[in-house]
């Protein structure tokens, strides 16, 4: 665990950040369209039948932003292209390997984790899905410089559970003073890292905050504002 000295304290006002990974740490589209490509281009029935750009304007869709399951995604897709020949068991295995493994970063998040680590700042992930969320951790280069990576089908609690949070900060040996949660979901990321008693920054990507809900304490139209609410 890193001390942060008296100088530090008063140029920092966090000591500890936790990270969302999908959205915020991770370009969840960029990544997206990387793998439908990659699809494509390994799917002959799909290249002889549909465009390069149609297929994957037809993937991003049936993907919905992440709210469809592989499963439910690849049984629709084997539907529309009944010239995919592998069946949806064996093309949810195909994506559990190439999607985590197609994933990228949102701008400058490598710089700013680099400028946190510099000045003494611990982080680390709290993710809800599978255990293949590691892999996409990997694909960032940040798996082995994460201080922690708590996984929710892992950890047994989804956010927004307050418990989640508190694991995380744990595994750090942190308190919730001095800890800021970053994520871009209002209720999973920002409503649930509150309950845990953590300052919040909400990545809004364009999106309005719900009127219904406590506001964060920071909104960060993108990953970069986040180096000024950590005063790097
Ligand atoms: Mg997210």
């Amino acid at each position: 665990m890193t001390t942060i000295g008296p100088r530090n304290r008063n140029r920092h006002p966090y000591n500890t950040v936790l990270f969302d990974l999908d959205n915020t740490l991770g370009d969840r589209p960029a990544s997206v369209r990387r793998w439908a490509e990659k699809f494509y281009f390994s799917q002959p029935g799909v290249m002889a039948k549909v465009g390069r750009a149609e297929a994957i304007e037809q993937i991003v869709r049936w993907d919905a932003g992440g709210h469809m399951f592989a499963p439910e995604m690849f049984s629709k897709m084997v539907e529309v292209w009944p010239f995919v020949r592998e069946s949806v068991d064996e093309l949810v295995k195909w994506h559990a390997v190439n999607y985590p493994a197609a994933f990228r970063p949102a701008p400058v998040v490598g710089r700013t984790i680099t400028r946190m680590m510099r000045v003494g700042i611990e982080w680390g992930v709290v993710t809800n899905g599978p255990s293949f969320q590691r892999a996409k951790l990997v694909a960032l280069g940040l798996d082995k410089i994460a201080g922690c990576v708590v996984i929710s089908s892992e950890f047994g609690e989804d956010k927004p559970s307050p418990e989640i949070f508190k694991e995380a900060l744990r595994r750090l040996g942190r308190i919730p003073e001095g800890a800021i949660f970053v994520g871009d979901s209002p209720v999973a990321d920002i409503e649930g890292a509150r309950k845990a008693r953590l300052d919040t920054a909400w990545m809004s990507l364009g999106r309005k905050w719900p009127a219904d809900l406590r506001p964060p304490t920071h909104t960060l139209s993108k990953f970069a504002d986040l180096v000024q609410v950590l005063g790097l």
